[in-house]
């Protein structure tokens, strides 16, 4: 197995930078797109505090995104967004774990579980890591980390994607051209990656099949993107 760089896009300027090199692209891109903007009277711009995080895969490192959240936005809003573009099937259990605190979005008072309603100023800190996990049968868990606070020019309360993985090249089990489908029932031999030829002579129930997105739940339950 050849081991490929993970690459991906800066939405501030279009420009494509290994996994490695994004967090450093965007500390001086951030500067050029946001901080010193001096358009238009700035009366309805107002300086927030804001986070910069990165999340991806726990254990499919390859998924990742650089995001701008708002500091106090919630951890529920973060969960919402992270279900809208990575995760939601079909309205499963989430939690986050931070510092040994369990955040989740259906808290069991027997666990002390908090609620996720919660500002994310409140509990998170420049250098922390944390996690989040969706779903408690097929789990898809995700780690995140808090790059940097700063204060920027946001437009109301939205959480901003700043980069993004591009969809990692995933080859046919049988032949190794690029799969576009995978089987859920082989997935569990990690196998089952399937291309647009190899699919139709598939074994397996038709049901089985889903198409292959670029996220860390590709493949789980019934996502399809
Ligand atoms: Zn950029
Ligand atoms: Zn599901
Ligand atoms: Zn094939
Ligand atoms: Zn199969």
């Amino acid at each position: 197995m050849t081991k490929q760089i993970s690459n991906g896009k800066c939405n501030l300027c279009g420009g494509t930078f290994s996994k490695a090199a994004m967090t450093k692209h965007l500390k001086s891109c951030k500067q050029r797109n946001g901080i010193s903007d001096t358009s238009s009277g700035s009366r309805s711009s107002q300086k927030i505090k804001s986070f910069h995080l990165v999340v991806e895969g726990r254990y499919l490192p390859d998924y990742w995104m650089h995001l701008e959240v708002p500091a106090n936005a919630k951890l529920t809003a973060l969960d919402n967004f992270l279900r809208q573009i990575w995760l939601e099937c079909c309205g499963h259990m989430s939690t986050f774990t931070i510092e040994d605190k369990v955040y989740s979005v259906a808290p069991l008072a027997e666990f002390n579980d908090e609620t996720m309603n919660v500002k994310l100023s409140e509990v998170l800190k420049p250098g922390m890591k944390f996690y989040h996990e969706y779903d408690f049968g097929t789990t898809t868990h995700l780690t995140l980390k808090v790059v940097s606070e700063q204060e920027s020019k946001i437009k109301g309360k939205s959480i901003r994607v700043l980069a993004r993985n591009d969809p990692p090249f995933i080859t046919c089990t049988s032949c190794g051209k690029t799969a576009t489908q995978v089987c859920t029932e082989c997935l569990w031999q990690g196998e089952g990656w399937l291309c647009d030829e190899c699919v139709a002579e598939h074994q397996c129930d038709e049901d089985m099949l889903l198409p292959v997105v670029n996220s860390p739940r590709v493949g789980m339950c019934g996502y399809t993107g």
